[in-house]
Formats: structure tokens, sequence, C-alpha cells
């Protein structure tokens, strides 16, 4: 039964092969290449089936739609403050300001280089310093106020009984309380001007301790005024960041 069958196999195996010979016989003589193209279907029919199963590649389309990540922040801060050593020099002939920096412990933020952002934003010819007949300098002792940077949670704590909801920032007898998160992601409306945002920020809130209150965007197409409140909307307002463009 077995050699039977075997041998039918055989047979049926020899008639096969020599039918595809004759068949692969006669498509060579009609085409050299068609050969070539008659083999690799094979080949790809697996590369197809091997390519459908893995739209896996989609998954990680979203990264390039993502922005730059900011520094995070945490909302809940250590709750303690250092004063950032070190001064730097009134430069102005108007009467002389003097404040410190101080910084929450913790916040993945440089103190030193904060300190230096403000100062800078401070002294700048278009700022405060021009128009109210001020001189900025930064020290740690007998201060008039404090430019702070604080976790959310920190912030709001300070600055009651304002409510700053975790977002804002403010200005609260003598501390200026800048919020961490502010300061690391801007807002969208400044259209990822991160520099101007700040400047605009430090400009704004110690522009609370220079005495002035909010305004609002005077006409369309104008540079906000640096006492509209920015972070929240510029409305039909430009962005700005300097009391000498626009200040109340
Ligand atoms: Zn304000």
């Amino acid at each position: 039964m077995t050699i039977t069958r075997r041998g039918r196999l055989t047979i049926t195996i020899t008639v096969a092969a020599i039918v595809v010979v004759a068949v692969a016989w006669l498509v060579g003589t009609n085409t050299s290449t068609s050969q070539q193209g008659a083999a690799p279907p094979p080949t790809p029919t697996a590369s197809t089936i091997r390519a459908s199963p893995s739209p896996l590649p989609t998954e990680p389309t979203p990264t390039p739609t993502q922005p730059p990540e900011p520094t995070p922040i945490p909302t809940e801060g250590s709750g303690t403050l250092s004063s950032v050593p070190g001064t730097d020099e009134a430069d102005g002939s108007g009467d002389t300001l003097r404040y410190q920096v101080e910084v929450e412990d913790g916040l993945p933020v440089e103190p030193a280089e904060f300190a230096s952002a403000v100062h800078e934003t401070l002294t700048d010819d278009r700022g405060w310093q021009s128009v109210e007949d001020v001189a900025f300098e930064r020290t740690t002792t007998d201060t008039e106020f404090s430019v702070i940077l604080a976790s959310p949670d920190t912030t709001d704590e300070m600055c009651e009984p304002l409510d700053t909801g975790g977002e804002l920032s403010c200005r609260v007898g003598e501390h200026v309380v800048l919020n961490a998160k502010r300061w690391a992601e801007g807002v969208s409306h400044f259209d990822g001007r991160l520099g101007m945002y700040r400047q605009y920020l430090v400009n704004h809130e110690v522009g609370h301790a220079l005495g002035h209150d909010h305004v609002d965007c005077p006409a369309p197409g104008e540079p906000a005024p640096v006492m509209m409140q920015q972070t929240k909307s510029i409305g039909d307002c430009e962005p700005n960041a300097w009391p000498t463009v626009s200040a109340y």
C-alpha cells in the first residue's frame, strides 16, 4: 500500500515536474525577463503580508506635533525661600530702589540666572527706570521689595487674599511673587516668545509695586500696556513687555 502510494506519488510529481519544465521553457522562449518576473511573486507577497500588520509606526506620529517641552515645575514646592546671594549695582540716575530676589528651594531653576534675568529687565532702557526716574539695585539687606520665584501652590499661599489659582502671579505688600509655572511655560498668546513674556511678567508685577493698577487694551493693534493683564489675554492688542512702549 505504502509502496503503491509512493509509486503514484512519484509518477504524479514527475508529471508535474515535466509540466512545470515545459511551461517554464515556453515562458522562457517568450521573454527572458518574464522568468525573473515569475519567480519573485512569492517574495512581494510575503513582504506585503508582513507590511500590513505593521501599522504600528503610525503610533509614534504625535511626537513631531509636540512643542518643545518646558522644564516641568512641580505644583507643590518646598515652601522655603532662599535669597539669591550677591548684588547688582544700581546704574541709573533716579532714586535707588533696593530689592532682593528669592527663589523657592528645590525649583528646577538656577537662582543666579533668574536673578540676572530680573535685574536685566528692571534696568533695561525700555523699562521702568526711564518712566519712573528710579534705579534698581539688587541686594540682600534693607530691601524695599522682593522679587520671588515660587511654585504654583506657594504663589497661591503668598498671594492671598488675591486668587492666583495656581496660574497667575501677584504683588502683595513688598512681595512680588512670580509663578514659576508661568516663568517656565509663558502663555500661548505670546507665540513662543518666552523671553519677552518673562520681561513682561517682571515689569507688570513690579509695576504694581510702583503703584500702578490694571488697564485695558487701548485700541486694536496697539501694543498692550505693561499694566494690562497680558497673562490672561491681550485682546486685540499686540504683546508688549516694556513700559516705555506702553505702560498704563
Ligand atoms: Zn496685575
